[in-house]
């Protein structure tokens, strides 16, 4: 287990460290965010929780349900 490793930002994806493009992230207003306008895969919110470290948002990539 590696220890005292640089938290990263929470502008990054716990599931790919790509920009999640989370609005509250970065400044701006979480009605603006992608989350409040798609659905959320469960899975991968689960995925995301069971990361250690503060909360993160997931990305679109990542989070939103392809159906
Ligand atoms: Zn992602």
């Amino acid at each position: 287990m590696l220890i005292n490793t640089a938290p990263e930002p929470a502008t990054q994806c716990p599931l790919c460290d790509q920009d999640n493009q989370c609005a509250v992230a970065t400044g701006r207003e979480s009605s603006n965010c992608w989350c409040m306008q798609a659905s959320l895969d469960n899975a991968a919110k689960q995925q995301a929780a069971n990361r250690s470290g503060p909360p993160r948002c997931i990305c679109p990539k990542c989070g939103r349900v392809t159906t």
